[in-house]
């Protein structure tokens, strides 16, 4: 066999360096060659090389500049590929030609112009073809392996140990501490050459008590001084004719840049060429201006680190400071926050693995257990408001116009009177959230309770006075915050929610999973370690996510049930401001609303015959009564016609003052649900009859009326008038009309002690021909989507 350079002869036997495999003896290695793996990787190696040799590196051109327009460009060599722009910041882009020689032509010619800029044009950097590194000192990887974990959890004897054992396992070593205090001396000592007086400050986990192994470096660049600095030179160059003092302006990259004007664009490029060019060990430079707050990412080669670095970000180290302060406190935080982090990273909901994602992320995290510390009784921790109150003069703070005071050492806060272990407080954490409306709140660790969202809704130029503004030191009121699924007020800038990021399924698997642990903490496994040696404690708890149903979810799905989801964010602005000023009837307001939105979607979008009057019964009782008896009983509950929406007469009055004096059996009641601490649910049931199949064939039938007509392209659900040509067009097509389907829907408004939604329950009361099942199958995903459309559309 002729030697081939992929293959090595190690002490027993090959090493094929292509693959990064072993092979024991010459035979295998013959079938190693023929395998597929190995000719794939070939083939690719083979494809890579001649893509280099047919591409040329292109930089300085415009920001705004398309790959088309490049392509364009680069055609007058011949035929180009493929253009791959740089995404991010669209600095560069490789440029492929369908020919060798047309890189040749592109790389000879002496000057290229594009826009009137100059474009610089290379040969593309040739890479040595290896496969992915399995990265002996990946941090993304746990420095424990689970299995080890388990067994050293199981050693222990209580959970409160086994959490403990968690802080020992995870915590940083000193090794680890070490490395990150010598790559901040390092970046130290590199930046203030080039920005005199800057300073370079860590935060986040690597200082805030609850780092691990495997955390990043977030650091801020403090450019105050320097600005200040800055200013100075100027001013002593103006007067001495530019005649510098101490000649640091002359040769400095200061006078370059005006820090006082350049954008976080032109800073982050600035700091991300020191970075490249002048930080040794410094690799893999990047920066990301579109983050809220634009970073400069880059790692370290020999100290093996991850570092992120943002500029006069002193939010960010005055609210890892709080966090110091919180884990001082008491000496239950860290062992607390430790194990939830974990569970959550198990779980898959915390951590956004690779930067911004819709995840928790390990501040807003945290942020919940301090807040349930601050909730539960006796509070394990003071609220934020309580803390400035305790600290002396000295210790005010505000950055940004946000007060940010509170002590800063924890002696200056009394102990907790609050005794329970860690095992109770875990569990307790479960429960409180699995039972949390986070949809309808906003966690405040300010005061230190929920806020009612109504509080939020308000339009920004119609604000009443709400718990944070009317804090006499309370600044910015006219910015609200982004509500979402999930809304967490940052401690100190009251108006970001710092789970903003959250989607409507990452919500609904944080909920799952609370649901899921406060199941098994009630159970005696987590609470008494096992005598037979199985596993015990936290062990299955952070056990990690499995894809797919588990069996209570499948039987939950199985049930014939939508829920459409409260959501703030998408209601209209009138809306809103109606239902802020609703108190807890708002979640009686938006039912009704949804109701009458329920009506225009079976009655008008999918052109359901009404077979009966749609009711709002008073109460949970007279709802049970009215499921049993399918009959209308007009003296105890509202009685619409299905062609008079709920909206024209539910929703402008409260439902007690419409009901007139005659209508109801128990006014009270009824008067009762629209008042602060009313909670029982409303709820209203339709009887409806299809004839025919609206239900199939919809995707094709909208994709062919959006081509004629004049509606931009919409998903399923996102607008009315096509989902009703949609459905008049299978009506007037249906040539032969199936036999019907009658069927019920029950709808009932929940909140408060679980999230605040509208769940609709379905029921077939006729079928002969078996179509329910389809028709509900779309159902689920059209209704609530087409729902939310109407509701952001709805005065
Ligand atoms: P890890 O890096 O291990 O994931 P961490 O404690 O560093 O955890 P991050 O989520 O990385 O947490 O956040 C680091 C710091 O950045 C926080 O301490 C906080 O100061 C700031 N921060 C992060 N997210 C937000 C946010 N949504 N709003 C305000 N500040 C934030
Ligand atoms: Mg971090």
């Amino acid at each position: 066999m002729q030697p081939d350079p992929d293959i090595q002869t190690v002490s027993k036997g090959y090493n094929c360096k292509l693959c990064d495999v072993k092979i024991p003896n010459e035979a295998s290695l013959e079938a190693h060659m023929k395998g597929k793996k190995h000719q794939h990787l070939c083939r690719l190696r083979t494809k890579r090389k001649a893509q280099e040799e047919n591409s040329v590196y292109v930089s300085g051109f415009k920001p705004d500049t398309s790959t088309s327009k490049l392509a364009e460009y680069f055609q007058q060599f011949g035929p180009v590929s493929e253009v791959i722009m740089d995404k991010e910041r669209s600095l560069y882009a490789i440029v492929e030609f369908a020919e060798s020689v047309s890189t040749e032509a592109a790389l000879t010619q002496l000057q290229h112009r594009l826009d009137g800029l100059k474009l610089r044009v290379k040969p593309r950097e040739r890479k040595e073809f290896k496969l992915a590194s399995k990265g002996k000192h990946d941090r993304t990887k746990p420095h424990i392996s689970l299995e080890k974990l388990n067994h050293e959890l199981c050693l222990t004897s209580s959970v409160n140990e086994q959490m403990q054992k968690m802080v020992e396992i995870f915590q940083l070593s000193e090794n680890d501490s070490k490395a990150r205090e010598l790559l901040v001396q390092l970046l130290q000592e590199v930046f203030i050459e080039f920005l005199p007086g800057c300073q370079i400050v860590p935060f986040g986990s690597s200082v805030n008590t609850f780092g691990s192994h495997s955390c990043d470096l977030d650091l801020v660049l403090d450019l105050e001084n320097t600005k200040a600095f800055q200013n100075r030179t100027r001013k002593s160059e103006e007067t001495a004719e530019n005649q510098s003092e101490d000649g640091q302006s002359e040769d400095s990259i200061l006078s370059d840049i005006d820090l006082a004007t350049a954008s976080p664009a032109e800073l982050l490029e600035l700091l991300a060429a020191i970075l490249r060019k002048c930080t040794p060990g410094v690799h893999k430079v990047q920066t990301v201006s579109s983050a809220r707050l634009p970073v400069v990412k880059f790692s370290h080669r020999q100290l093996n680190l991850q570092g992120d670095i943002t500029i006069n970000n002193r939010l960010a180290v005055r609210n890892t400071r709080f966090l110091q302060l919180c884990s001082g406190l008491d000496s239950r935080v860290r062992p607390l926050v430790y194990t939830v982090r974990f569970w959550a990273k198990q779980k898959q909901i915390a951590g956004n693995p690779s930067g911004g994602g819709p995840l928790l992320n390990n501040y807003a995290l945290t942020l919940l257990v301090l807040f349930y510390l601050q909730t539960v009784s006796p509070p394990v921790l003071p609220s934020v408001e309580q803390l400035k109150n305790m600290a002396c003069e000295e210790e005010e703070c505000v950055l940004d116009g946000w007060d940010c005071t509170f002590p800063s050492q924890p002696i200056s806060v009394p102990p907790s009177k609050n005794t329970d272990d860690l095992c109770t407080l875990l569990f307790g954490f479960f429960t409180y959230f699995s039972k949390f409306d986070f949809p309808g709140s906003v966690v405040s660790l300010r005061a230190g309770r929920v806020l009612p969202i109504t509080d939020f809704l308000s339009r920004d130029d119609e604000l009443s006075d709400t718990a944070e503004s009317s804090d006499t030191t309370r600044q910015n009121p006219t910015i609200r915050p982004k509500l979402g699924p999930v809304n967490i007020l940052d401690p100190f800038e009251l108006h970001h929610n710092v789970a903003g990021n959250l989607t409507e399924r990452t919500h609904k698997n944080l909920r799952r999973e609370f649901c899921e642990a406060e199941k098994y903490c009630r159970s005696l496994q987590y609470q008494h370690k096992s005598s037979k040696g199985k596993s015990w404690g936290l062990v299955k708890l952070l056990a990690p996510h499995t894809e797919g149903p588990s069996g209570s979810h499948d039987a939950i799905e199985k049930v014939p049930e939508i829920t459409v989801p409260f959501r703030a964010d998408i209601l209209s602005p009138s809306f809103r401001t109606e239902l802020s000023s609703a108190g807890e009837a708002f979640r009686v307001l938006w039912f009704k609303k949804v109701c009458s939105t329920l009506e225009v979607v079976f009655n008008d979008i999918l052109k359901c015959a009404p077979s009966e009057h749609v009711e709002i019964s008073q109460d949970q009782t007279s709802a049970k009564e009215d499921t049993k008896d399918e009959e209308v009983n007009n003296n105890q509950s509202l009685d619409i016609s299905c062609h008079q929406p709920i909206a024209h007469s539910g929703i402008k009055r409260p439902l007690a003052m419409e009901e007139g004096p005659s209508s109801s059996s128990s006014p009270q009641g009824k008067r009762m649900r629209l008042e602060p601490s009313a909670d029982y649910p409303e709820v209203a049931h339709w009887n409806w009859t299809q004839i025919h199949p609206v239900w199939a064939g919809r995707r094709k039938i909208r994709r062919v009326l959006l081509k004629t007509s004049d509606e931009t392209s919409k998903p399923e659900g996102g607008c009315s008038s096509i989902e009703s040509r949609v459905t008049q067009y299978i009506i007037e097509n249906d040539s032969n009309p199936k036999e019907k389907v009658q069927f019920r829907v029950d709808a009932a408004v929940r909140g408060s002690d679980e999230c605040t939604k509208a769940v609709l329950t379905f029921k077939a009361t006729d079928d002969p021909a078996g179509h329910f099942q389809d028709f509900f199958h779309f159902l689920d995903s059209f209704l609530p989507k087409m729902v939310e459309t109407l509701l952001a559309k709805s005065e």
